[in-house]
């Protein structure tokens, strides 16, 4: 495995986008059982406020740096990741691309009701060969009975691979305390907003933004209510600066 970046107690892995979804298509072919997480500033931020988080998110086997505040934190540490923001919705696209090759299946959970099945429309449209097994929105009680039931139809539907897109950290958290009882899985990837973006409900920002390094701007003007979580970002940028200086 690559080479580890500390960013505030996060461990993160310098790879690129290609790198990843090597790692991963060679897990959810031959094993071992191997998660992903994509955190962003925001979720390095709230490990610091609550060091509990630390032990969930550190316990991906591939952790990638899926926004701009932790690539600049990686340049202000003095440990620069070499390939940049690797996004998670474009690892997962580009995982399921590889996939539709092999015949392994892939079981999507999370979102609204009927998102998934749109994404798993939209991406069978576009990677012809690719076998979805299942779908299940992200809406039940993450413990018990209901809990019980989504681990339930994913295992019989015999999943290679589960895409768990119920946001961060609920679906870190969701990962962790329930990887060992699936039975076929062997590639989970914890992406967040993905399936939104997959089924064509929610766009990506412009190509500009992202170049920019704005993405994060692009989704405050469409969702100003992301405002509360997004305080998250100066306070992680002002307190890696105070961090370095503490610990030159
Ligand atoms: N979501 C879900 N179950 C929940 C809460 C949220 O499936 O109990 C979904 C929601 O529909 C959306 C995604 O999780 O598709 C969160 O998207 P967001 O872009 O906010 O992801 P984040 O930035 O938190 O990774």
């Amino acid at each position: 495995m690559a080479e580890k970046i500390d960013i505030r107690g996060v461990k993160f892995d310098s790879v690129s986008l290609d790198e990843a979804v090597e790692i991963l298509s060679a897990a959810a072919a031959n094993g071992p059982q191997t998660a992903l997480y994509t955190p962003n500033s925001e979720i390095v931020q709230q490990c610091i406020e609550n060091n509990e988080l630390y032990e969930v998110i550190n316990s991906a086997e591939l952790i990638v740096p899926d926004g701009v505040g932790v690539v600049k934190a990686g340049k202000i540490l003095g440990t620069p990741f070499e390939h940049g923001k690797v996004a998670g919705i474009e690892v997962g696209e580009h995982l399921i691309e590889r996939l539709a090759e092999t015949g392994l299946s892939v079981y999507l959970l999370g979102g609204k009701p009927g998102i998934a099945e749109q994404a798993a429309e939209k991406l069978g449209e576009k990677y012809p060969g690719i076998r979805f097994c299942g779908c299940h929105d992200g809406y039940f009680k993450k413990s018990g009975e209901e809990n019980d039931a989504v681990i339930d139809a994913v295992n019989q539907s015999g999943a290679d691979v589960l895409f768990v897109c119920l946001g961060a950290p609920a679906q870190e958290k969701w990962i962790y305390e329930n990887r060992s009882k699936l039975t076929t899985v062997k590639v989970m990837l914890g992406l967040g907003g993905s399936l939104d973006g997959y089924s064509g409900n929610v766009k990506r920002a412009p190509k500009v933004f992202i170049k920019l390094g704005l993405e994060w701007f692009y989704r405050l003007l469409k969702e100003p209510k992301r405002i509360g979580r997004m305080m998250k970002l100066p306070k992680f940028y002002f307190g890696t600066w105070r961090y370095k200086l503490k610990n030159k």
